[in-house]
């Protein structure tokens, strides 16, 4: 008997090639009805037998496009009123409040690659695209996700694409973005006396800086990036001044993986990362000397392909890699409109070379790393944003404003939390502007209604300001999360945890219940509370947030504080530090004159870095910690002796790396068992707790878990002790991940 059957597909089915692909199958299999995009998914009409429709179900699941994720299926039927003959696809459907996932920008597929070499119209396109690849959420608006709603709205389509466009079997079938040498975007390069939009002689003329040692300005999917030789010395030197950026290192683009293993290590699950449609900035240890004012003293690179076909076309002829940096000053955002890069940039480069279409979302190059062979995301914005994640409970109407340094906001639907592409650091009007406008737009996009507002209990943060703010506004409630908590319920949130566990909240600062600065706690906590169960002695912070900027200056607090008030500093610390301001810092501590207390992990890789003599000052955030980091010792593996009865103390600590220090011991070999120590330290405390909460369950936060030296000891040493340790992942542990648990903390509390 034939049924007439209405289907709803929920996940990432929209700007996918999704409706084509039912299309085919629906086809193939004879069965008649047709499909459509909805706010929510995509709606199926099927008539047919009970079987049929099974069979087409479990094709549709195990086939679906590779970038697509079906979350959802709902199946109502009904009696046939009507029989449909064929099947179609209708126009797309809007109106309710739902919405459906918005896809990720995603890189230039090898189809369209081989496309750009036979496709009469499209040789040497370099805005092509098809169902399987393009631009998403930086062009799009609005949803439904169809053409008019992008910034593609303006570009009309000649015949050759409408045809393709119309037809269900071409690849480029309801391809939004769909265009060719006739009638889509293209380039203009403007610079060294030359104006051209021929795309030839735009990919010769940068080809030529490049390799003059020259800069170029290229806006590129979700802003302007800054392009220069990876390996020319004057090149980069000059890149560091136009950019007010020392020391920081810069990520570098190659052209295939025979050239990323001329220089770096890559191993498979970190190749996967690399080639994925997401195509990230990839952390990669470095193996031959590449550039050292590329990375500084750093054994890392952040590596990463070429997602776009003019990124192709610029690395053919340079196999040693592009430094691909964002195109903005110091702190601000990337830069996305034309006027604005005509303004700041065309100064400082050699070429400027920009499209004529809007970016509308501005999305940065997201940054990876993996540890055990998992991702785990430092930067999660092009190619992630704005998926969302999947949670076990309500959040409809949660706003999350999120921290203050690397800050994301989330809001709830339904069962999701989206989390906005990464904002920066909320410290100059740029980054300002930048945060409420997306705050407003994904508002927007997503069909938002806010109920409840969720902001941080700092009140000097922007965002918290912000919550507060917009609270008053629209007269909502705004509840005020502790930082930790929030760290801690981010990855609750990720792995589907309920009930309590213990936390290991390690990161930089955050404001804590007592009103000190926290950042090294254990908690134990569910989503509607916390208790403080441990944490890393006090000690001050001489100069506040001074403290932070001068590793030196913990180093003395350390000391000070772990020696009551009568430091005795080693012959090498001394010879890297001036002796009178040494004592000032003392009397600061001494008077308590600005020396806020904090239990801060962060501090404590600072300060030990600072006493080891590697690194006195942050030239950029926490570069102390990883410089740390890479020196110690890969064949190191023991730990220092520790005080049991307190764990979180770090007098032992000390006391065993001042003695290694005088005896002559390396400081790659301190710098290990520092890192071994604190792992150790940390699951005496743990085992301690778990015997008086019976707690098994562990999850690591904070942006100190950024460190894959300490991650891996201390998640060994969970493990082999017994505990069920969890990693956030999909959602970064640094303060990025923030508004995830703040929103998941406000739909417990609002229930
Ligand atoms: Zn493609
Ligand atoms: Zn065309
Ligand atoms: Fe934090």
């Amino acid at each position: 008997m034939k049924i007439h059957y209405q289907i709803l597909v929920k996940g990432l089915v929209q700007g996918v090639g999704f409706r084509p692909y039912v299309y085919r199958l629906a086809t193939q299999m004879g069965l008649n009805g047709y499909v459509d995009n909805r706010n929510e998914g995509v709606s199926i009409v099927l008539q047919g037998s009970a079987r049929q429709k099974d069979d087409f179900l479990s094709v549709l699941i195990a086939e679906q496009p590779d970038v697509a994720d079906i979350q959802e299926i709902s199946v109502s039927e009904s009696a046939i009123e009507t029989v449909m003959t064929g099947f179609g696809i209708s126009p797309s459907v809007s109106g309710s409040m739902a919405i459906t996932r918005v896809s990720p920008d995603i890189a230039v597929c090898e189809d369209c690659l081989a496309d750009l070499r036979h496709q009469p119209h499209r040789i040497r396109y370099p805005f092509i695209n098809c169902t399987h690849c393009g631009p998403r959420f930086s062009i799009i608006r609005d949803l439904p996700y169809d053409r008019p709603s992008t910034t593609m709205s303006e570009f009309i389509m000649c015949n050759t694409c409408r045809r393709e466009y119309e037809d269900v079997n071409d690849r480029r079938f309801h391809a939004q973005p769909v265009a060719c040498n006739h009638c889509g975007p293209h380039y203009t390069l403007t610079g060294a006396g030359v104006e051209s939009d021929d795309y030839d002689t735009i990919v010769r003329l940068m080809d030529k800086c490049l390799s003059d040692g020259g800069i170029i300005a290229l806006k590129g999917t979700g802003g302007y990036n800054l392009l220069c030789c990876a390996r020319s010395r004057k090149a980069v030197a000059r890149l560091r001044e136009l950019k007010q950026r020392d020391a920081k290192p810069f990520a570098v683009m190659f052209p295939n993986r025979e050239a990323i293993e001329k220089y770096l290590k890559v191993d498979e699950s970190e190749w996967a990362m690399l080639n994925s449609w997401r195509r990230p900035i990839v952390l990669l240890h470095e193996v031959t000397r590449l550039n050292k004012l590329v990375n500084g003293p750093l054994n890392t690179i952040g590596a990463l392909l070429p997602y776009l076909p003019v990124h192709y076309d610029l690395l053919s002829n340079h196999p040693d890699g592009l430094v691909f940096t964002s195109g903005n000053l110091g702190d601000e955002p990337i830069i996305t409109d034309d006027r604005t890069a005509r303004n700041i940039l065309l100064p400082m480069v050699d070429l400027l070379v920009c499209y004529n279409r809007e970016i509308y979302n501005r999305v940065d190059d997201s940054v990876v790393q993996v540890a055990g062979g998992q991702p785990l995301l430092m930067r999660r914005s092009r190619g992630y944003a704005p998926e969302p994640l999947r949670v076990r409970f309500g959040a409809e109407g949660i706003l999350a404003f999120g921290a203050e340094k690397v800050n994301s906001f989330a809001l709830g639907k339904g069962e999701q939390l989206i989390l906005s592409q990464y904002i920066g650091d909320l410290k100059n009007k740029e980054t300002h502007d930048f945060y409420t406008e997306t705050l407003e737009r994904f508002g927007r996009l997503f069909r938002f209604d806010p109920a409840v507002l969720v902001c941080d209990t700092h009140p000097l943060y922007f965002s918290t300001r912000q919550a507060i703010v917009h609270a008053e506004r629209l007269g909502l409630p705004l509840l005020q999360v502790q930082h930790h908590h929030a760290h801690a319920a981010a990855v609750m949130a990720e792995y589907g945890l309920e009930g309590e566990v213990l936390a290991v909240c390690y990161d930089g600062t955050g404001l804590g219940d007592d009103g000190t600065s926290w950042g090294g706690e254990i908690l134990q906590c569910g989503y509607s509370g916390f208790v403080r169960l441990d944490h890393l002695r006090c000690t001050p912070l001489p100069g506040g947030d001074r403290a932070a900027k001068e590793p030196w200056r913990m180093a003395v607090s350390y000391l000070y504080t772990l020696s009551d008030g009568h430091p005795a500093y080693p012959t090498a610390f001394l010879s890297h530090t001036d002796p009178e301001k040494l004592n000032m810092m003392e009397q600061m501590m001494r008077k308590n004159i600005n020396s806020p207390l904090t239990s801060s992990v962060g501090r404590l890789f600072d300060a030990v870095s600072s006493l080891l003599g590697i690194c006195d000052v942050n030239r950029y955030q926490a570069e102390a910690s990883i410089r740390l980091e890479q020196r110690a010792s890969d064949a190191v593996r023991l730990a220092y002796d520790t005080d049991a009865s307190c764990p979180l103390d770090p007098a032992d600590l000390f006391r065993c790396m001042m003695a290694d220090l005088e005896q002559g011991v390396r400081v790659s070999t301190i710098a290990a068992r520092f890192h071994h120590t604190l792992a150790q330290m940390t699951l005496l405390s743990l085992s301690a707790q778990r015997d008086k909460t019976r707690l098994n369950r562990v999850v690591l936060c904070g942006g100190v878990f950024q460190n894959r030296r300490l991650l891996n000891s201390l998640s060994d040493r969970l493990r082999k002790a017994g505990f069920d340790v969890f990693i956030p992942s999909a959602i970064p542990c640094n303060d990025s991940g923030i508004a995830i648990g703040q929103a998941a903390i406000a739909a417990h509390l609002s229930q």
